[in-house]
């Protein structure tokens, strides 16, 4: 409600339904994200960030929707996703 991280994760939630969102915070970048999930359940989690002040959200339980690429556990490397700083 009104929290930064409230505002990311609603554009966050447009950018997963209509395919593209601009950044919240800098209204310039566009938002990125990257699933980790299990490849049978399709549950993981999931990194957002903006492409242009690389701000950026972790949530820690998310389901892939139906479509959505994603990477399986234990196949994501560490430069998958760019030092972020955590909007909260
Ligand atoms: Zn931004």
């Amino acid at each position: 409600m009104g929290s930064k991280r409230g505002m990311f994760l609603s554009a966050l939630a447009r950018s997963i339904e209509g395919g593209a969102a601009p950044c919240p915070m800098c209204g310039k970048g566009n938002l990125r994200l990257r699933y980790v999930a299990d490849p049978m359940s399709r549950v993981g989690y999931l990194d957002a960030w903006c492409d242009n002040c690389f701000k950026g959200v972790h949530v820690s339980r998310a389901s892939v929707p139906d479509g959505m690429r994603f990477t399986p556990f234990g196949d994501c490397g560490e430069g998958d996703v760019p030092n972020c700083t955590t909007v909260n």
